[in-house]
C-alpha cells in the first residue's frame, strides 16, 4: 500500500492583512483538507496542518481563488514580509509602512510561473490567476535562488511589533511630521543555531544605512543579490546571511551592497527601538470604528472543551464580515467594528469561551510557542502543546512575588531552529532533548537584545521552579521600573546562578 503523506501548507499574508472571506475560506480548508485547525504563525502567515498529499493541489488551488497563495511562503527566497498590522485609520505612517511592505514583497517575489502551472491550474478547468507558463529569467534570484531562506520586517521605533532585529533585513521607519521620511535598514539578523556546531548562533541585525522610501526596494534587492552571490552554499547550517555579514563585518558588507546598488548610502539615523504593542483588547481605530485584538494562545484556532475559538470566530466573522489582521504574536485583530455592534460581538465571543484581553496576564499575551510535536519533523520535544501549562506554572510563581502585572515575555520552541524567536524575549526556552530545554534569560519584549544561556538541559517540570528564586531576586533588587530581562542582563550569569544555587 502506498504511504499516506501528510503535509503542511503555509499561506503568506503580506503585512498580516486579510479579508473576512479569505479568513473564512482558510477555516473551511482546514476542515475540508487539513486536520481541522488553523494556525496563525509568528510571521503573520497561516498554516494548515495534516493536508494529505493527494489534496495538496486542490487546497492550493482554492487558496488561489481567494487571491492568496503559498508562493515563496517557504523555500530559499524572500518569505512573507511582515509589518505592524494595527488598523489605526487616518494614520499616514501606518499606511506608508503597509504600502512599503507590499512593494518589497512584490519586488522580491520570484518571477517563475511554474508554481501556477504546478499548483494552481485546476482539474475542473478553473483558470483564474493562472499565467501561461513561460520559462523566465529570475532577475533577482538567478538560476540557483538563495543559499537559504530570507526574512524581512518593517516596524516603528515605538512599536517593534515584528521583531525587526531578528530578520535578514529589518526596516525601522523614521517619522517626521506624521510621515515616514525613510527607513534605517538593519541586516543580518536571524534566529537559528545548531548546538553541536559552535560556529552557529542567533544574531541581531546590524545597521546598514538610512534609505529614503524610494530607495528601499532597490537596496533590498542589492542586499539579496550580495547574499545570493556570496552566501555560503557549501553548508546549509551557516548559509543564512547573518554569517556572511559577520564574516565580512558590516563595513565590507556595506561596500558590496553599494557596488551592487550603484550609488552611495547614507549612515543610519540611529533611532532606537523603545517599545512594543500586542494590540489586544478593544480600541478605537481613529475613524469612529473599533477594533478588537483577540489573544489566540500559540496561534492555534480550534475548538477544545468550552473554549470554542474556531466556531466563535467563524460566527462573528460570518455575521460581520470584518477584515482580519494577523499579529506577529500569533494572535488576531477583528477590524472596522461599528461601536453599535460591540456588545453583540463581545457576547458572541464570551458565549464561545473566548476570553477578553484583560482575562489574560500581559505575559501570556506576549508568550509564543512553535508547533513542534507532533506537527514538525524537526522537533526534539514539545512546545505548543505544553506552553499553556507552562505559562500557568510561571504565572503562579510570578504571583508569589506580586509580579503578575509585569510583562515578562516567554518564547518556547521544540528545537534550536528558533521559529518562535526564543533568543530575544525575557525568557527563552529552546528544546534540546526530550522534555529538556536550554533556558535563555536577559532578552526583552522589545526584541533589542539577545538573551544568554542561563541553564542547559532544564527538565520541563523544573522550568518554573528554576525561575522562582530569580523572580524573588528581581522583586527585591530591581531598579525602578527595570524589566525582568533588563534585570537579568544587569546581574549576569554568574550572579543569577549563585542566587539560584543558594535558594536550592
Ligand atoms: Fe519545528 Fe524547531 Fe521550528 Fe519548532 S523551532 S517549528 S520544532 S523547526
Amino acid at each position: 500500500m502506498a504511504k499516506a503523506y501528510s503535509c503542511m501548507i503555509r499561506t503568506g499574508v503580506t503585512g498580516g492583512q486579510m479579508t473576512a472571506d479569505q479568513f473564512l475560506v482558510e477555516m473551511d480548508l482546514a476542515d475540508k483538507y487539513g486536520e481541522g485547525t488553523l494556525r496563525l504563525t509568528t510571521r503573520q502567515a497561516i498554516q494548515l496542518h495534516g493536508v494529505l498529499k493527494q489534496n495538496l493541489q486542490r487546497t492550493i488551488h482554492e487558496i488561489s481563488k481567494i487571491k492568496l497563495d503559498t508562493y515563496a511562503a517557504c523555500g530559499d527566497v524572500n518569505r512573507n514580509v511582515m509589518c505592524n498590522p494595527v488598523p489605526y485609520k487616518n494614520n499616514p505612517v501606518l499606511e506608508q509602512m503597509q504600502e512599503m511592505t507590499k512593494a518589497i514583497a512584490a519586488h522580491l517575489r520570484p518571477r517563475s510561473t511554474a508554481y501556477f502551472e504546478l499548483w494552481v491550474e485546476d482539474p475542473d478547468g478553473h483558470k483564474e490567476n493562472v499565467a501561461e507558463f513561460q520559462p523566465v529569467e529570475e532577475p533577482i534570484y538567478g538560476a540557483t535562488y538563495l543559499p537559504r531562506k530570507f526574512k524581512i520586517g518593517v516596524a516603528l521605533p515605538e512599536d517593534n511589533h515584528v521583531d525587526i532585529m531578528t530578520q535578514d533585513i529589518g526596516l525601522l521607519a523614521i517619522v517626521e511630521n506624521d510621515a515616514v521620511v525613510g527607513y534605517d535598514m538593519y541586516v543580518g539578523g536571524g534566529m537559528g543555531r545548531t548546538p553541536a556546531k559552535k560556529e552557529t548562533y542567533p544574531a541581531l541585525g546590524k545597521p546598514l544605512a538610512f534609505l529614503a522610501p524610494g530607495e528601499v526596494c532597490a537596496v533590498a534587492e542589492a542586499v539579496v543579490k550580495v547574499q545570493r552571490d556570496f552566501g555560503n552554499r557549501e553548508d546549509r547550517k551557516v548559509a543564512r546571511m547573518k554569517y556572511l555579514v559577520d564574516k565580512w563585518g558590516i563595513e565590507k558588507f556595506r561596500e558590496k551592497v553599494v557596488e551592487y546598488y550603484g550609488q552611495s548610502l547614507s549612515p543610519v539615523r540611529g533611532v532606537k527601538v523603545t517599545g512594543v504593542d500586542d494590540y489586544m483588547g478593544w480600541r478605537e481605530q481613529g475613524d469612529g470604528k473599533l477594533f478588537v485584538g483577540i489573544n489566540i494562545e500559540n496561534g492555534r484556532i480550534k475548538d477544545e472543551g468550552d473554549l470554542r475559538i474556531k466556531t466563535g470566530l467563524r460566527a462573528v466573522v460570518e455575521k460581520y464580515k470584518m477584515p482580519v489582521h494577523l499579529t506577529a504574536l500569533q494572535s488576531m485583530i477583528l477590524c472596522d467594528i461599528d461601536p453599535a455592534d460591540k456588545d453583540d460581538i463581545a457576547s458572541m465571543l464570551k458565549e464561545h469561551g473566548i476570553k477578553t484581553a484583560e482575562e489574560y496576564t500581559i505575559s501570556r499575551r506576549f508568550s509564543m510557542a512553535c508547533p513542534a510535536l507532533p506537527m514538525c519533523g524537526l522537533a526534539v520535544t514539545e512546545s505548543e502543546r505544553v506552553m499553556p501549562d507552562l505559562m500557568s506554572q510561571i504565572e503562579a510563581e510570578m504571583a508569589k512575588y506580586d509580579l503578575q502585572e509585569e510583562l515578562i515575555s516567554v518564547h518556547m520552541t521544540g528545537c534550536p531552529n528558533g521559529c518562535a524567536r526564543p533568543y530575544t524575549p525575557d525568557i527563552g526556552l529552546v528544546g534540546k532533548a526530550v522534555n529538556k530545554y536550554t533556558m535563555f534569560l536577559g532578552g526583552n519584549a522589545e526584541g533589542t537584545r539577545l538573551g544568554f544561556i542561563f541553564q542547559d538541559m532544564v527538565k520541563f517540570e523544573d522550568v518554573a521552579p528554576t525561575l522562582s528564586p530569580i523572580f524573588a531576586y528581581f522583586k527585591a533588587e530591581r531598579e525602578g521600573k527595570e524589566s525582568f530581562g533588563d534585570f537579568c542582563n544587569r546581574k549576569g550569569l554568574e550572579d543569577l546562578t549563585e542566587k539560584v544555587s543558594s535558594a536550592a
